[in-house]
């Protein structure tokens, strides 16, 4: 390609509204434009490596035998009803209504049309194991789109689904996906690492989310070096000892504290409690129903544990009047030792399982109960591990420091069950005959993510260094004056179409512009080897080669050629 016929629209100064470095040199580098927020428009340059990514992944699906298909992106929301998902998952659904006022829901993902047809092609155990793929549009009507490609309200995603006769072969086909994501996000040049993840209503301990660690990613990741151990913070634990228990001493005992409602009130004189002697009484409205959550002092509840554990799909702090009905005080005086009504369930967090002598509110403001021992003054309904892990903390394995760093989810690989298969009655009929649902798997690849995620991943001052699996040209020939007939152009062209005529792609900077232009250009937009001809280098019969973001080396031009070949064959 010659620059001066294609578009790359490069600019100097960063656009304002975008904040984190990919996003930057994605708009600077002129790969993508911004139709509104969380829409893109893909420029030439941009689509070429987005190609590439969905390349790769297409050649890893099919390799690990997965079938490509296409579904519609708009979908009948009948489907989404049977499932039980236009429900709960109204909130990201956009929807449309056609001439005749039917209404209609944009797919932000494809369970439901692949259990559709699954329901009505496979009914027997013989045509199992299989697993569908796509590369489509996606559509989510996000809360807070931002950050260009990473969270937009129109994106695309690989999505594959699986289906087999046993919990086994499941695992087996969930086992061909995870190793699958890790060839090809390595095959992208992407560092990524598997860690496990919430799996939220469904429950099953499959679940794994590929990370890419980065300081601007919107998850949190903890892990141990030492052992291997990684998880999303949704669903880490530590092996953190329970409260330490103590002798069980006098009976509840009730104490003024005026004006006291946080922890850390309760933790100074005159009172001195210290924050792990202290319960934290949190009130939740969880699908409509109003439940008490137990968590120490000195611990943060994890909402999206609390909804895993508890199987709730919709869940709320309650306002304080809300508090008030219920536990006849407002929050900062709440506990559950007395006046808890008795349909209120109350879910406390392991790690004050058998914990005494602590101070929790008295339902009444103003005053707390201290001597309060967990197992003989209150009544809990469930325990479960509900608490946020922090650094530090011994990892559950090992006893080693957990770690905890930022990091982009590009890939989800989880393990469905017969959720859908149930409910869209994908049923088959198994050896002896009977009627079973398949057991499903659903893995999904962030397309557009994943490529802003590379640059992410591999940029420097002056701009994206493409790794040479995805870049959108592999080469780029940079003449330094552009005269007709000159030698420096005569060279030029003679390496842009043999190295073409080698498949190589490469873009010919053709354009009557300063050096500095070209060269912080090439720089920008990454281009992994670069090709400089300039009237110095060429006196003494050299080129200039130089890999971004490495070392320059001069080459004779008679050598010029191979030297790059080898290059490229050698990913760069
Ligand atoms: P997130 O937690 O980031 O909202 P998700 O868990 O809802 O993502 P999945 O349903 O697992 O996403 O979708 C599969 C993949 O699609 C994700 O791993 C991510 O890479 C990508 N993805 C999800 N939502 C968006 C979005 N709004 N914009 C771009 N990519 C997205
Ligand atoms: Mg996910």
């Amino acid at each position: 390609m010659r620059w001066t016929n294609a578009l790359i629209p490069t600019l100097k100064e960063t656009p304002a509204d975008a904040e984190i470095i990919s996003h930057k040199l994605l708009l600077r580098a002129g790969l993508i434009r911004k139709l509104t927020g969380g829409l893109y428009i893909f420029l030439p340059l941009g689509l070429r490596s987005l190609r590439k990514i969905e390349q790769i992944i297409r050649e890893e699906m099919d390799r690990a035998g997965a079938l490509e298909l296409l579904m519609p992106a708009l979908q009948p929301p009948e489907i989404w009803q049977q499932s039980g998902r236009y429900e709960t998952a109204r909130d990201v659904l956009f929807k449309v209504r056609d001439r005749s006022k039917k209404e209609w829901v944009l797919g932000p993902t494809h369970e439901e049309v692949i259990t559709t047809l699954a329901a009505g092609e496979i009914n027997s155990y013989r045509q199992m194991p299989k697993n569908f793929y796509q590369i489509q549009t996606k559509f989510r009507d996000e809360i807070r789109p931002r950050f260009g490609l990473m969270r937009a309200k129109e994106f695309i995603m690989k999505d594959a689904y699986s289906f087999d006769a046993t919990d086994d072969g499941a695992m087996a086909s969930y086992q061909k996906m995870y190793d699958a994501y890790t060839r090809i996000f390595a095959r992208c040049g992407l560092k990524a690492f598997p860690v496990e993840a919430d799996t939220g209503v469904i429950g099953g301990s499959h679940s794994h989310e590929f990370m890419v660690p980065a300081e601007t990613g919107e998850n949190e990741v903890a892990f141990c070096e030492a052992c291997g151990y990684a998880a999303n913070i949704e669903k880490a634990t530590s092996g953190l000892p329970k409260t330490a228990a103590r002798e069980i001493g006098a009976a509840v005992e009730k104490f003024a504290t005026p004006g006291v409602v946080t922890i850390e009130a309760l933790s100074k004189a005159p009172y001195s409690v210290p924050a792990n002697r202290q319960i934290k009484t949190l009130v939740y409205i969880a699908d409509s129903k109003t439940v008490l959550v137990l968590i120490r002092g000195d611990d943060q509840l994890n909402e999206t544990k609390f909804m895993a554990k508890t199987g709730a799909v919709e869940v709320r702090p309650a306002t304080p009047e809300e508090c008030l009905g219920t536990l006849g005080a407002k929050p900062g005086s709440l506990g559950a030792v007395a006046n808890v009504p008795a349909d209120v369930e109350v879910f406390a967090d392991e790690r004050l399982r058998g914990a005494n002598d602590m101070t929790t509110g008295a339902n009444e403001d103003g005053f707390h109960l201290k001597n309060v021992s967990i197992e003989r003054d209150l009544k809990v309904t469930q325990w479960f591990d509900l608490r946020t892990v922090r650094a530090g903390e011994p990892c559950a394995k090992c006893a080693k420091p957990l770690k905890i760093r930022r990091a982009i989810e590009v890939g989800h690989v989880f393990k469905l069950g017969t959720k859908y298969s149930e409910k869209l009655n994908a049923v088959f009929l198994d050896e002896t005959g009977k009627s079973n649902p398949s057991v499903m798997g659903c893995y999904g690849i962030g397309v557009t993510r994943t490529l802003q995620a590379v640059i992410e991943q591999s940029n420097d001052k002056d701009g994206i260094i493409w790794p040479l699996a995805v870049a959108p040209y592999q080469v780029i020939i940079t003449p330094l004056g552009v005269v007709a007939g000159s030698p420096i152009m005569t060279l030029a062209e003679k390496l842009y179409a043999d190295l073409t005529a080698q498949g190589v792609e490469v873009l010919l900077d053709d354009r009557d512009d300063r050096p500095g232009v070209k060269f912080k250009d090439a720089d920008l937009i990454g281009i992994p080897i670069r090709i400089g001809l300039g009237e110095k280098s060429l006196a003494n019969g050299e080129v200039e080669i130089k890999r971004r973001g490495g070392e320059m080396t001069l080459a004779k031009t008679g050598e010029a050629l191979a030297n790059v070949l080898e290059l490229v064959r050698a990913g760069g």
